[in-house]
């Protein structure tokens, strides 16, 4: 496809709004594939999607994004690696906070995949000294493709290595959703990835399911 045709698609394409309620960037980052894993909805289609995610999630500026979009450009089949490779980063992490969750034993290679991703990750990260102290930054030029990723992974060691954290890792318990949350209520309450979408239908499917039993002089009415 000549380049300005393949501009002219993108900018007709409108760019997808990700969710980020998960209270955790490295499941806000599981949560780009919608629906549950056996009846998965994509939404990292394209590298571009990649770069729009980690816009929107505040770890990549608009000239990054610019930048990462021109090298992809030049290097397609780097792109299309690194989009495939972050697909199994979030299919991998997936399955380690799911089971981290059921206090399942984690399969060493997924670990290994982590293992392998966190390493790379963490070896860009730089401190800085400021008038303040010192800051943490993501070095190299820029360039690196995936370096989206490296925010989410290091979020990732955060959360799995806090007891605290990984206990309040929950899956929605919509039938049709399968997104990860860290449950921040006091009481470990929170039963839906988002009170909007899953926790209205859940709702809605009480409300309905109460008026279908009110042949029951016994039942209350619903709320
Ligand atoms: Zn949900």
């Amino acid at each position: 496809m000549a380049k300005n045709e393949a501009d002219v698609e993108r900018a007709e394409k409108p760019e997808y709004g990700f969710d980020f309620s998960a209270g955790r960037l490295c499941l806000d980052f599981v949560n780009t594939a919608g629906g549950t894993r056996a009846k998965p909805r994509e939404h990292l289609h394209s590298y571009p999607d990649l770069l729009a995610w980690g816009r929107q999630a505040g770890v990549l500026s608009d000239q990054d994004a610019q930048r990462l979009a021109r090298v992809a450009r030049r290097q397609p089949d780097e792109a299309a690696q690194t989009l495939a490779g972050a697909v199994q980063l979030r299919e991998t992490m997936f399955r380690i906070f799911t089971a981290a969750t059921d206090c399942k034993r984690q399969h060493p290679e997924d670990m290994q995949v982590l293992n392998a991703a966190l390493a790379r990750a963490l070896a860009q990260v730089r401190l800085e000294t400021t008038a303040e102290g010192c800051v943490r930054v993501w070095a190299g030029d820029g360039d690196q493709l995936d370096r989206m990723l490296w925010p989410a992974l290091r979020s990732a060691m955060d959360v799995l290595t806090s007891a605290e954290e990984r206990s309040r890792i929950h899956k929605c318990e919509s039938p049709t959703c399968d997104w990860l949350f860290l449950d921040a209520s006091r009481n470990h309450s929170r039963r839906w990835c988002d009170m909007k979408s899953c926790g209205n239908r859940a709702k809605a499917r009480r409300y309905y399911e109460r008026h279908r039993e009110h042949a029951d002089p016994q039942e209350q009415p619903g709320r």
